[in-house]
């Protein structure tokens, strides 16, 4: 699979439609999801051709992996909700129901949440 540059995502970070943001560096951009299904849903996704969670891991270089991921730590604490709890979910392929081809994590919190299993 190649990197679709039209995904909804990448025009997010082109600037070619908006979105209501919640943080911004050099490595992420963070913001809320269109539809959310708790009380904080936030999407988190790097500034970087990456179609899902499985090529981050692979091709990313080590500075844009430590980026990420203390940039994720850094929004939950920003939203107050780390203190309180979080889940972190990434869908990645087509078994997983993935939607947008640009990885991405949820970032769930703001109240108690189901248990997943
Ligand atoms: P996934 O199934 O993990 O690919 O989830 C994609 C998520 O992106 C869904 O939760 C959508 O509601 C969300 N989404 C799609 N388009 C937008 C958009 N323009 N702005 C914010 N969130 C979006």
């Amino acid at each position: 699979m190649i990197y679709d540059y039209n995904n909804v995502f990448a025009k997010i970070l082109r600037e070619e439609i908006p979105c209501k943001k919640v943080y911004e560096d050099d490595f992420v951009l963070a913001f809320y999801d269109i539809k959310p299904t708790k009380l904080v849903h936030v999407l988190i996704i790097p500034k970087g051709a990456y179609i899902s969670f499985d090529d981050f891991s692979k091709t990313a270089p080590d500075t844009m992996i430590v980026g990420f991921i203390r940039a994720v730590g850094l929004v939950a604490r920003q939203l107050e909700i780390a203190e309180s709890g979080y889940r972190l979910l990434s869908n990645i392929g087509r078994d997983s129901g993935q939607e947008v081809t640009h990885f991405h994590v949820h970032l769930f919190g703001g109240n108690t949440l189901d248990r997943m299993v």
